[in-house]
């Protein structure tokens, strides 16, 4: 089977040497044979700008790679995650919540010991119990409200435990309840980086998932939301984080360490290559 895999960045700044190590990385486990894909994860239109869209197609293509045509820009497909949010919320999967970051914490420091989940505490399922005439008189009364995923509801889709293979950790037990009722919608952004990276890996048909391991949580959502759309199991390889001198990890707030800034001091792409290998 041909190997496809893919690059997703999201352009809110410049591509630094974890990115590097990353692109390379998933351009190598595609091979000669396989097929390289690059995607711009674009959703978040408050925090992306046009130049940083630029600015990875022509870093990647200094450091030599090349992906193919046209690359799937996840701004031009809200139409699709909202068909996909249409179909969660067909199945009674998704109910909207109109709390305000503020109501969240003050209900959850009610409660003892409030369960912590990857992304901070856990939603405490308060608006799980509003009715459906609420839900509808504050939608019509122009509420802002986000959609969230029944988490119970939608464990009980699966016709049993779900699985995944990674390359590197090896077979893994999905837990996607470490989330609870995550969030997969917004009113300012529509659709969610859960929603609309599994649904793109699905429709581009990647059969390989390469990407840092600080995105590991996440392969266990991402597992439940395959199962109950019907969409075949990748396998994954989540790699190392490259990191300084310093022991941290690259960011993109550090300006002296894009590839752009090593390009102008007259670093050559080789000498990025040799640096970012063995992640
Ligand atoms: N867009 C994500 C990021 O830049 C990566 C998504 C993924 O590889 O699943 O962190």
């Amino acid at each position: 089977m041909t190997t496809i895999t893919r690059f997703a960045p999201s352009p809110t700044g410049y591509l630094h040497l974890g990115h590097a190590a990353s692109a390379l990385f998933c351009a190598k486990q595609a091979g000669a044979q396989g097929r390289f894909l690059l995607r711009i994860e674009d959703i978040d239109q408050t925090r992306v700008r046009p130049e940083f869209v630029d600015a990875i197609y022509e870093d990647l293509s200094w450091l030599g790679l090349s992906w193919e045509k046209p690359v799937r820009v996840q701004s031009q497909h809200f139409d699709d995650y909202q068909m996909v949010l249409d179909r969660l919320g067909d199945m009674g999967l998704l109910y909207p919540c109109f709390c305000t970051r503020k109501e969240i914490q003050t209900e959850v420091a009610r409660i003892a010991n409030a369960p912590h989940g990857p992304d901070g505490v856990l939603y405490p399922g308060t608006c799980r119990h509003c009715t459906v005439d609420e839900r509808k008189d504050r939608i019509a009364a122009g509420e802002s409200y986000a959609l969230r995923l029944d988490m119970t509801r939608a464990i009980k889709q699966a016709t049993g435990p779900l699985f995944w293979y990674d390359r590197k950790a090896g077979k893994q037990h999905a837990t996607p309840e470490i989330f609870g009722d995550v969030v997969l919608a917004r009113k300012e952004t529509p659709t969610s980086y859960h929603l609309s990276v599994t649904h793109d890996d699905h429709i581009q048909a990647i059969n390989l998932i390469t990407r840092g391991e600080d995105l590991f949580f996440a392969s266990h959502l991402h597992r439940l939301l395959q199962e109950i759309l019907g969409y075949d199991v990748p396998e994954y390889h989540h790699h190392g984080l490259l990191t300084g001198a310093d022991g941290k990890r690259f960011a993109k707030r550090d300006r002296a360490k894009t590839l752009r800034s090593m390009r102008e001091e007259g670093i050559s792409p080789d000498a990025i290559c040799n640096q970012v290998t063995g992640i």
